[in-house]
């Protein structure tokens, strides 16, 4: 409590850290949430490329925030986007103008793409960070798959030419899941689409995909994506993005109309107006208790900041990281309540996990990397994101049908998901560049 009010906690973001931090406040006695999300939904990242690539619809991973919270009475989700922050005072501004102020304020407002200033790749490439992303990649691969059945020349002129630039987990994933939908679903959809013409594409500037894998998981996952028809240009940059072009650093031009930047992610833009003291990635640099030194009421958690490990290393980008760092705060800001100090944020370490194929996965499991591949790797991550999803307390219902679909009948496609009337990404014009 606050004198005889309850603390006001203003929570912005409601992605795996901020969806965290509420669950563990609500229904607690002496304070309030006010969750702010400029979508009003919780979506499911790991599974973004499920929707990119037409295995789940879009409302498998969207989670609408005000149910998940509806029996909370402490806790009120407004749809809302923040354009500023005050870290002193503390509060925040809305788009319309309303200030928000609390007594604490969490920011957990995650990643938008980093393009490293690469030219064209902010309008050209499709980014895929958000569920409008995911949306956006699927409307323009079930575009090109019928223009291509329409106009079989087409495929000459790179209808079927797919790039992804970044050849981490993000990069990884979506070129496998691409590649079995061109070469395992469409020639049961559409047996007289070219698909021997098409090629998927996945660039790196490093020399080996999955880099902060072991080099076993290196070659396990390069042969498993080549064995998928993936063609792997490593040690090679998109050096420049056009309409229907990418420029290799080597020189080499492809053909395309589709390319999706799995190249890197920086802090969301309220990092940089916040004043806050911005690290790696534009990071918010917290504290070991994650708050911002200066600001003890002010929490940065998840992908906005750089949250220090035990030896003071930032921790990474993970859903796993942004859900305990949420949950912690949570805790610790009850704790505060009661009078109590702060401790700092000790990380439980799952490992790392990535999806090639069906069948075919990586997982270096918990701190000492314990390294598994194919189907025990599959239910490794299966497992781990059930967690994670449960515990951002959605709902598993369709996760787990489709991991039962994908693991059984990889060649399935319901019509919805591969229905060309959803498609709501322009149109290209075929004699533009
Ligand atoms: C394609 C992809 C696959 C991934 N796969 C995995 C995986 O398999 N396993 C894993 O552990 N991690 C994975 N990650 C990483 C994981 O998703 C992120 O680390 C995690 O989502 C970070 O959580 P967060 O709460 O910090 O941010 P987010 O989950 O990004 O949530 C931030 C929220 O803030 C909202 N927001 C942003 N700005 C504002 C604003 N100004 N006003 C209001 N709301 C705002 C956004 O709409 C968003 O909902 C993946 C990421 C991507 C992109």
């Amino acid at each position: 409590m606050t004198g005889d009010r309850p603390t006001h906690v203003v929570v912005v973001g409601g992605g795996f850290a901020g969806v965290a931090c509420t669950r563990r406040l609500a229904g607690r006695p002496g304070v309030r949430v006010t969750l702010l999300e400029r979508n009003g939904y919780h979506q499911f990242q790991p599974l973004l490329y499920q929707v990119a690539t037409a295995e789940l619809t879009p409302d498998d991973i969207r989670f609408d925030l005000e149910a998940m919270f509806a029996k909370h009475d402490n806790v009120e989700v407004r749809t809302a986007e923040v354009v500023a922050v005050d870290p002193s005072a503390p509060s925040v501004t809305l788009a319309g103008g309303e200030v928000v102020a609390g007594d604490v304020l969490v920011l957990a407002a995650g990643s938008q793409p980093n393009f490293f200033h690469t030219p064209g790749a902010d309008q050209h490439t499709f980014p895929l960070y958000s569920l409008q992303d995911a949306e956006r990649v699927r409307s323009r691969v079930l575009q090109l798959i019928e223009d291509a059945r329409a106009k079989p020349e087409l495929v000459d002129e790179g209808a079927l030419n797919f790039v992804i630039v970044g050849a981490g987990a993000t990069g990884v994933e979506t070129a496998g899941a691409l590649a079995e939908l061109i070469h395992e679903v469409m020639p049961h959809v559409h047996p007289h689409l070219a698909v021997a013409g098409a090629q998927i594409i996945l660039v790196d500037l490093g020399h080996a995909v999955l880099g902060p894998f072991s080099p076993d998981a290196h070659d396990y996952a390069a042969k498993q994506l080549q064995r998928r028809g993936v063609q792997l240009r490593l040690g090679t940059s998109a050096r420049e993005i056009g309409p229907g072009h990418v420029t290799l650093s080597d020189g080499d031009v492809i053909r395309t109309h589709l390319t999706v930047w799995g190249g890197g992610l920086m802090a969301a833009p309220l990092a940089a107006g916040s004043g806050l003291t911005q690290g790696r990635g534009g990071r918010i640099d917290v504290l070991p208790d994650l708050t911002v030194e200066g600001y003890p009421s002010v929490y940065a958690l998840g992908d906005v900041a750089n949250i220090p490990d035990a030896d003071d290393q930032a921790l990474p980008q993970l859903g796993s990281v942004a859900q305990q760092a949420g949950d912690w705060a949570g805790r610790s800001i009850l704790a505060g309540l009661e009078g109590e100090g702060r401790r700092p944020f000790r990380y439980h370490d799952k490992g790392i996990m990535a999806m090639i194929g069906r069948k075919a996965a990586v997982a270096e499991i918990g701190e000492h990397r314990h390294e598994l591949h194919g189907r025990l790797a599959f239910a490794a991550w299966l497992g781990v994101h059930a967690q994670l999803m449960a515990n951002a307390g959605a709902e598993l219902d369709a996760f787990l049908a489709w991991a039962d679909e994908f693991y059984l009948r990889s060649h399935h496609r319901s019509a919805a998901l591969l229905d060309p009337a959803t498609v709501n990404t322009p149109r290209i014009h075929w004699d533009a560049d």
